[in-house]
């Protein structure tokens, strides 16, 4: 098998790699890295936790340390674009990582934080860039950052960024860059218009896509549990009692709702920390850390906060709520069971949501086994104590909201305000009006028994040829 030190790398990094225990590199990396050496364009479909991230930042850091030079004031060599801070954040510190013994430099440049830092930064040249489109549009607007010196471009989560709204600005930046460079485009999928951008951007590229593979998805458990969308918080605080749950990501739609639901762990006795776009710069990083810390059992996040972010030893997802779109059921789930290890997905399913239901597995070709906890009595005097500590939130059926709200606030702020750089934001959809409460009325008759608790066993469900886009790390 193969081995980092048969691929070449500069010898700062492969101790930086002994360092952290790394002696085999993963499928993506085993074929990204001599083609990113060689200066090719590449085009790599995978996702995060595939390793994907050292596939590109080793061969990078090789590339800019073989032809050491300075970078332009205001300028670096190497510009990575991600759609959201924390990925931003994790790339970072993984060019430090491995480039710790090399001398080159890194920057982050995001949104959610003052600029001043963000421009001494930039002042002298640096060598790696990691930022998101937003906030880079704006210094590239005030003059406090220039492109002219980069030599490697990298897109990361180019799906990501397209469910952002950020397409328009990655077509801005592009365009400033220079023409001689090496361009490295990673996503999940390939929707079309993801492939008309790489088709843009990226010239005669390798394209390199780990193998699909079922087993991440085999070896969770899953299960959906019917339930009226009012009761769903102390079903949730009951679920999360169990000490089979060790460290869990609880996905919610909304922004608000993921702050609803935290204050309620937290008001039932449960460590609990929300995680999303409306929060403080310090507030996410301190509710990551104490989550990777083990000291919240429960993080609260929406899909785009959740999205890149890689914590180990995630026992249990709950999706709280389902998401709108299939795809990202197979992401959300796709947070536990890392690394070769089990995971329990458990989804909760109020009657408004049957359709998104339907849609998940339709696209998974999969039957999520079903239990059914409507009209249980011990829930209803629960959720009547959870309303008085804090009140419902107004439901809109997500088909009905209008999807341009999926634009980040600044982003849309800044597309009123013509020829001026646009801010950085965290876009999740703002539901706005609508019908109340979610459906309690149990007309639908649904599958299986009752459901008390995470159950492991059982097999998990029939789970048929689910298509994911990553294999894990073994
Ligand atoms: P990524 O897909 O880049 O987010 O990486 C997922 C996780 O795998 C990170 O925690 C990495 O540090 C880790 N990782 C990356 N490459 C390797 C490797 N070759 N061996 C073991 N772990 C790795």
């Amino acid at each position: 098998m193969t081995q980092f030190s048969d691929l070449g790398l500069a010898k700062p990094l492969l101790k930086a790699l002994t360092d952290k225990g790394y002696t085999t590199p993963t499928p993506i990396q085993a074929q990204a890295i001599p083609t990113v050496m060689t200066g090719r364009d590449l085009l790599g479909i995978a996702q995060t936790g595939t390793g994907k991230t050292a596939a590109f930042a080793l061969p990078i850091l090789h590339r800019l340390a073989e032809n050491k030079k300075a970078a332009p004031r205001r300028g670096f060599r190497c510009l990575v674009l991600s759609p959201t801070r924390e990925l931003a954040t994790q790339i970072a510190e993984s060019f430090r990582d491995y480039g710790k013994h090399m001398g080159l430099s890194v920057a982050t440049i995001f949104g959610g934080v003052k600029y001043g830092p963000q421009m001494k930064a930039l002042a002298a040249g640096v060598d790696v860039v990691v930022a998101t489109p937003g906030r880079l549009m704006d210094h590239l607007g005030e003059k406090s950052a220039i492109l002219s010196g980069v030599e490697i471009f990298v897109l990361d989560e180019a799906d990501q960024m397209l469910d952002l709204g950020f397409v328009v600005p990655i077509r801005k930046i592009a365009s400033q860059l220079p023409k001689e460079r090496q361009n490295l485009f990673f996503s999940a999928t390939m929707p079309n218009e993801i492939g008309k951008l790489a088709g843009e951007l990226l010239k005669n590229p390798a394209q390199v896509s780990v193998t699909p593979s079922a087993t991440t998805v085999e070896r969770i458990d899953q299960s959906l549990i019917f339930i009226e969308a009012q009761r769903k918080r102390p079903l949730l605080a009951e679920l999360l009692a169990d000490k089979a749950v060790e460290r869990s990501i609880v996905f919610t739609r909304t922004k608000r709702g993921a702050d609803r639901v935290a204050k309620y762990l937290v008001a039932s006795g449960i460590e609990a920390a929300a995680i999303h776009g409306d929060k403080t710069q310090g507030q996410r990083e301190r509710a990551l850390a104490a989550f990777k810390a083990g000291e919240v059992k429960a993080l609260i996040a929406t899909d785009i906060a959740a999205r890149g972010i890689d914590v180990n030893d995630v026992s249990h997802v709950f999706n709280y709520e389902l998401p709108n779109v299939p795809e990202s059921y197979v992401h959300r789930i796709g947070r536990t069971a890392r690394k070769g290890k089990d995971g329990v997905a458990i989804s909760f399913c109020a009657d408004d949501e049957r359709p998104l239901l339907k849609d998940i597995q339709k696209a998974t070709r999969q039957t999520i086994p079903t239990f059914d906890r409507r009209n249980d009595k011990s829930l209803a005097a629960a959720a009547a104590v959870a309303d008085k500590l804090a009140p419902p939130e107004k439901y809109v059926d997500p088909r009905r909201a209008d999807p341009r709200n999926n634009v980040p606030s600044e982003l849309r702020r800044q597309r009123n305000r013509p020829n001026k750089g646009g801010g950085q934001g965290q876009g999740q959809g703002r539901n706005g009006g609508g019908r109340s409460g979610g459906g309690q009325n149990a007309a639908a008759k649904s599958g299986g028994g009752d459901f008390r608790g995470p159950k492991r066993s059982g097999g998990g469900g029939a789970v048929t040829a689910v298509e994911t886009r990553w294999t894990p790390i073994d």
